[in-house]
């Protein structure tokens, strides 16, 4: 999992509006922009872990 981190991948939940289906996956960021429901093919919502989000400085 590190060295997944460490490759720039980060760890998210994704959500699919059309069919329900959800669930967290890594993925690189880049590639956020355009996941697909892997049951419906439809374009899931996708959210970055807090875990791993960087904390806001103040
Ligand atoms: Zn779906």
């Amino acid at each position: 999992m590190e060295a997944l981190l460490a490759a720039g991948f980060v760890e998210t939940l994704f959500h699919c509006p059309a069919c329900g289906t959800a669930g967290t996956s890594f993925s690189r960021p880049a590639s956020l922009l355009d996941r697909r429901c892997l049951d419906c093919g439809e374009p899931v919502v996708t959210t970055v872990l807090d875990r791993f989000a960087r904390p806001e400085a103040g």
